[in-house]
C-alpha cells in the first residue's frame, strides 16, 4: 500500500463533515443543560467514525445538530463546505435533504410500502422522475443484500433486513454525510455486525463521511476511528487499531 499517497488526503483532504467549537444547551427549569460543549470535530469522505460515551453525554445531540435538526447555541456545522449557521431554515432542509442522510435505531419503515417504494416514496413525494429513482432503489436493495426482498413490505422483513432497508433509503439521495444513532440497539450480535460491515462497506464505495452512535465497542475495531463523548465534551478520535 503506498501510504504516502494516503496521508496528505487525511489531513488537507475532503472533509464532509466539520463541527468547529459547537455548543448546544437546553432550557432546564431555572438554568440550562449544557448537552455539547465546545466540540471539534472532522470526519473525511469515506471514513466511519465511532461515538461512544454513557447515556446522557451528548451523543444524539451531536447528531442531531451535525443533521441540522437542532441549531447549535454557539460554533459551527459545516456539510460539504456549506456553514449551516449561515442558512435560513427553508435553506437548512434543502441542505439536509441534499447532504445528510439519516439512519435512527428505528427503522420508522411506512406499513403498507414494499422495500422498493420505502426507496423511491421521498423522491415521488418531491415530483422527481419515478424510472430513475426505481433503478438506483433497485440497485441499493442489491448492494444492502435485499435484491430478493424488494417487494416485500416491513412485516416480511427480519429487524436487521428492515435496518438494511433504512441504510439504503439513506442513501438513495446520494448524501455526503450519514448519522446513524445506534443502529444495532435492536439486534442481536450476528446481524448488529453484519450491519456495521454494511456501513463501513457503503461509506467506502460512496465515499461518505459518517458518524455511527454504538454501545457495541465491540464493533468498534470495524470502524476507522473512535471519539468518546462525556458530559458533553468530546474526547479527540483516536485511529483504530493505532
Ligand atoms: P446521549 O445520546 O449520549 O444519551 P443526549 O444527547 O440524548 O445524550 O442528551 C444529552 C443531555 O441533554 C442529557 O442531559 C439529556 O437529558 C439532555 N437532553 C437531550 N435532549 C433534550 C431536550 N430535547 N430537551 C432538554 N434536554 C435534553
Ligand atoms: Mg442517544
Amino acid at each position: 500500500m503506498d501510504t504516502t499517497a494516503t496521508t496528505p488526503k487525511t489531513t488537507t483532504g475532503n472533509m464532509p463533515l466539520q463541527l468547529i467549537d459547537l455548543s448546544l444547551e437546553y432550557p432546564d427549569g431555572e438554568g440550562t443543560i449544557k448537552a455539547l460543549d465546545s466540540v471539534d470535530l472532522a470526519v473525511g469522505a469515506g471514513q466511519v467514525l465511532s461515538l461512544i460515551g454513557p447515556s446522557g453525554s451528548g451523543k444524539s445531540s451531536l447528531l442531531a445538530a451535525a443533521a441540522t435538526l437542532i441549531r447549535p447555541t454557539s460554533g459551527l456545522v459545516i456539510i460539504d463546505g456549506t456553514t449551516a449557521s449561515d442558512l435560513n431554515d427553508s435553506q437548512m432542509t434543502t441542505l439536509r435533504r441534499e447532504k445528510v442522510g439519516i439512519i435512527f435505531q428505528q427503522p420508522n419503515l411506512l406499513a403498507s410500502l414494499t422495500a422498493v417504494e420505502q426507496l423511491m416514496i421521498s423522491d415521488h413525494l418531491r415530483g422527481k422522475p419515478l424510472k430513475p429513482a426505481k433503478v438506483r432503489a433497485l440497485e441499493l436493495l442489491d448492494i444492502v443484500g435485499l435484491a430478493d426482498s424488494a417487494k416485500k413490505r416491513p412485516h416480511q422483513l427480519s429487524g436487521g433486513q428492515r435496518q438494511r432497508v433504512n441504510i439504503a433509503r439513506a442513501l438513495m439521495g446520494e448524501p455526503k454525510v450519514l448519522l446513524v444513532d445506534e443502529p444495532t440497539a435492536a439486534l442481536d450480535h450476528t446481524r448488529s455486525e453484519s450491519i456495521v460491515r454494511l456501513l463501513v462497506q457503503v461509506t467506502k464505495e460512496f465515499s461518505v463521511a459518517t458518524v455511527m452512535v454504538t454501545h457495541d465497542t465491540e464493533f468498534v475495531s470495524l470502524t476507522d476511528s473512535v471519539a468518546s463523548m462525556r458530559d458533553g465534551i468530546l474526547a479527540l478520535p483516536e485511529l483504530v487499531g493505532a
